[in-house]
């Protein structure tokens, strides 16, 4: 496993105790969704992934390792895995884009030449080449966030955490950063991302861990996840709008569809054409 955490409590100092006995496992290469309504720890359980939290209990290691909590070990650790916050605001803080980028490499100790290479690469595999110069807050949401995410990639992690990377998108941007991720995977990159749409999660999750109120309270699948009707509407999250008409069409209409119920429109597509086949 790639990130591990064994039974990590969480309290902030005001007494909330945001996570309890968390264990989260994610293996290399994969994507992993972490659905969550507002409120359930998802941003806190994250912020463990490179150690800008410290469990009140428990242990998280990342590729085996747990983390230790030294300045040193903790710069080792955040050139493995990079967050990507989920408001590019609290992110880029630089004047120019090129200079935010280039922020995580430069302080990476590499030569100008490098820095220059990652910065260039980075920008354009999110495209957002051509905008070196302008000023982050110049940018829409979209933009925003793929500036981000450049800087995160342009320190080469293994991992990439992303917290809510869609929200406040449009659906064209949202689009853009799932493509985005799904090729990043490809090239072989460990992608753990936070969200509390469920529409977008079986579309790319192998593996989706659901929290609420600080605990995990279902694992699997998205397929062996979303049958547990129960569970989801229980964690106030709601099916898959694809799977939910499937239930209705059974429920209601006596169409003979078994279980489980297809949770994309590709996959709904094929069911209801065998159906009107027979
Ligand atoms: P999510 O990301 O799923 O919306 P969070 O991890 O942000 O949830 O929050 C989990 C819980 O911790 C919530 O009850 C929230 O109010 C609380 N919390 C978050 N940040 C702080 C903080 N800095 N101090 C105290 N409580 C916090």
């Amino acid at each position: 496993m790639i990130i591990e955490t064994d039974k990590i409590v969480y309290e902030y100092p005001d007494g909330t105790k945001a996570l309890e006995d968390v264990d989260f496992q994610v293996e290399e290469g994969k994507i992993v969704a972490l659905l969550g309504p507002n409120g359930a720890g998802k941003s806190t359980l994250f912020l463990h992934f490179n150690g800008i939290l410290e469990p009140t209990s428990g242990t998280v290691k990342i590729d085996g390792e747990p983390i230790k909590y030294d300045k040193k070990e903790l710069m080792k650790v955040r050139q493995k895995v990079g967050i990507v916050f989920q408001n590019p605001d609290d992110q880029l803080f630089a004047p120019t884009v090129m200079e935010d980028v280039a922020f995580g490499p430069m302080n990476m100790a590499l030569s100008k030449e490098e820095v220059d290479a990652r910065v260039k690469e980075a920008l354009e595999k999110v495209g957002m080449n051509g905008f070196e110069k302008k000023p982050p807050h110049h940018l829409s949401g979209g933009q925003k966030k793929r500036v981000a995410i450049a800087g995160i990639l342009a320190m080469r992690p293994k991992i990439m955490v992303l917290d809510e990377p869609t929200s406040g998108l449009d659906p064209k941007g949202a689009s853009h950063i799932l493509q985005l991720l799904y090729q990043l995977n490809k090239e072989g990159m460990t992608i753990v991302i936070s969200t509390h749409d469920v529409d977008l999660v079986p579309l790319y999750a192998s593996t989706v861990y659901i929290i609420s109120k600080g605990k995990i309270i279902k694992e699997g699948s998205p397929q062996t996840v979303f049958e547990d009707v129960e569970t989801i509407r229980a964690a106030n999250l709601r099916l898959p709008r694809i799977a939910h008409l499937m239930e209705i069409l059974k429920k209601e209409d006596k169409l003979p569809l078994g279980k489980p119920y297809p949770l994309t429109i590709g996959e709904a597509r094929r069911r209801i054409l065998k159906e009107l086949d027979k």
